[in-house]
């Protein structure tokens, strides 16, 4: 069975292979977990651009992480995802 996973960027749900695994640290910045192994609480977005400035440019809390991302935490998780390569989609499509 797949995994079925809800990316807070766009709100679509999809399998969890496409989407990427990030978690809330104690002192409220956001750190990607490609590996899915981090403990606690954590959310997804997909692995695409769009959908990263989709969550840095919305407020409220995360449902899935019962926590408000700060501004500057979703933005530096953004920043993060860039440099880690994790949008492939984003990039084909250019
Ligand atoms: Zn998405």
């Amino acid at each position: 069975v797949t995994p079925i996973r809800t990316c807070v960027g766009c709100g679509q749900r999809g399998p969890q292979a496409g989407l990427v695994r990030f978690v809330a640290a104690g002192d409220g910045s956001l750190a990607i977990d490609r590996d899915r192994r981090a403990g606690g609480r954590g959310a997804y977005l997909h692995a695409d651009a769009s959908c990263w400035r989709s969550f840095a440019g919305r407020r409220g809390p995360v449902r899935s992480l019962r926590v408000n991302p700060s501004r500057p935490a979703r933005v530096t998780l953004c920043e993060a995802l860039d440099a880690a390569r994790c949008g492939d989609r984003a990039e084909r499509r250019g």
